[in-house]
């Protein structure tokens, strides 16, 4: 098998596992254990020192865990992977891991809610400052970037103004500024969007979206690009000696490690944020998630038509104000969408319905196949009103700088048949016509 470069749909059935080595199990068992019997006295000191990879305590590492994370960093390209319980504590992790209070984030204003929160109000209390900026003008990031910005954060398909960024000529800002660029590749997936091909460092995922698929589970992903000098200078943490671990220097270790490359950014995270932080991944959720996986292209394929669609049917329609989905022509990121998603640009869509607030609450109350709720990714087609629900705790202004407007309605498109999805639009706007 290693002799042939095999594809995603047969990497996201294979990748990272060997059938159970114990029993010969063809699916991935479930490592449901805290933690694992030593053989010896030298081999538990060679996995607490981290000289040797090996399982010791399920907060750390768990063989479960593993297959999805080596199955991740395969899909994507990357050099490793690391679950954890959530994507917000991804997006978290991905950040803490490369940043000191004192130090800054440019990122682009038009992100998840939480996401939104964390950059605005949470980090800042721990000495880490964002600047939002609009990333219609790429040039918008340079402008943001000074001594202290220690990374660039975008997301593949902006939320909930359903944008594309310019990943190549915000990657090299970044790396003209000696940062990383991070992407949060939640609504892009491996299959539609491989961000390390363009020039991204690190990416990360809720796996809650469309990697599990089924609405079932919380986790996340960081994935490593393999792909960042961390010994440029600005991140000291790699290249002193860590306390944490009887002294070892990061980049002399994991830089260039042997078979894997360079591993150092995803080793960070596990040993000093998952380790102490603790948010790690459930194996029964891991499970959850490959399981997901194995389909994710077959659903992706089928969600991204249906969603275009729809797009196009709302696009017509005369009780619609407007619609955003890059697989218009008629969108400004028509073209980026072309460039980096030829695949299709996801499946979630925004339209403003006519009437406003009050005939947007109408309309989602009326659907019959679409579930009023706060997710997307779902096999299940979705709705939400982002300006109530998922950007809900920000304020007015905050709304505005988001791109979250009252008469606002999202879509997750599911793999329902598409003319009875069709059907509930249609007799959602029936119900509540003017
Ligand atoms: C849902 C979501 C998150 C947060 O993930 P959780 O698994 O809910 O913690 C982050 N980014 C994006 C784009 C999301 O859609």
């Amino acid at each position: 098998m290693s002799e042939r470069k095999l594809k995603f749909d047969t990497l996201q059935l294979h990748a990272g596992q060997v059938p159970d080595p114990a029993t010969g199990a063809r699916a991935v068992p479930i490592y449901q254990t805290t933690s694992f019997v030593f053989k010896d006295f030298e081999q538990a000191k060679a996995i607490s020192s981290v000289e040797e990879f090996g399982f010791d305590y399920t907060r750390i590492t768990n063989p479960t865990n593993e297959v999805l994370e080596n199955r991740i960093a395969a899909l994507e390209g990357g050099s490793g992977a690391l679950a954890v319980a959530s994507g917000s504590a991804a997006t978290a992790y991905s950040i803490l891991n490369i940043t000191h209070a004192g130090e800054e984030v440019v990122a682009a204003k038009t992100l998840y809610g939480g996401s939104f929160n964390l950059f605005t109000n949470t980090l800042p209390k721990h000495g880490v400052k964002t600047t939002l900026v609009d990333p219609i003008d790429t040039e918008n990031f340079r402008r943001a970037i000074n001594d202290k910005t220690r990374a660039v954060f975008v997301e593949t398909i902006g939320n909930p103004d359903i944008n594309v960024v310019d990943f190549e000529a915000v990657a090299r800002i970044a790396h003209d500024n000696g940062i990383p660029l991070i992407v949060d590749n939640t609504f892009g997936t491996p299959y539609l969007f491989r961000p390390f091909d363009y020039g991204a460092n690190i990416s990360v995922h809720s796996a809650t979206k469309y990697i599990g698929g089924h609405g079932t589970s919380i986790g996340g992903l960081i994935v490593d690009g393999g792909n960042f000098d961390w010994s440029n200078g600005k991140f000291p943490d790699f290249t002193t000696p860590d306390p944490a671990y009887s002294g070892f220097v990061h980049w002399d270790r994991w830089g260039n490690y042997p078979g894997l490359g360079n591993i150092a950014y995803i080793i960070k995270v596990r040993l000093h944020y998952l380790r102490d932080f603790g948010a790690c991944m459930s194996p029964f959720n891991a499970f959850l998630f490959l399981q997901g996986l194995e389909t994710l292209s077959f659903r992706l394929e089928r969600q991204v038509a249906s969603a275009h669609k729809i797009a196009e049917y709302l696009e017509g329609h005369p009780q619609v104000e407007w619609v955003s989905y890059p697989g218009l022509k008629s969108s400004p990121y028509y073209a980026l969408a072309q460039k980096y998603l030829p695949k299709g640009p996801g499946a979630i869509l925004t339209f403003g319905i006519k009437g406003g607030l009050e005939r947007a609450k109408r309309f989602i109350e009326s659907m019959t196949i679409f579930s009023f709720l706060a997710n997307v990714g779902d096999s299940k087609s979705l709705v939400v009103h982002p300006a109530t629900v998922t950007h809900g705790q920000l304020t007015e202004a905050e709304q505005l700088l988001a791109g979250v407007k009252p008469e606002q309605i999202r879509f997750s498109v599911g793999t329902e048949d598409v003319e009875d999805l069709l059907w509930d639009i249609e007799q959602a706007f029936q119900r509540t016509g003017t």
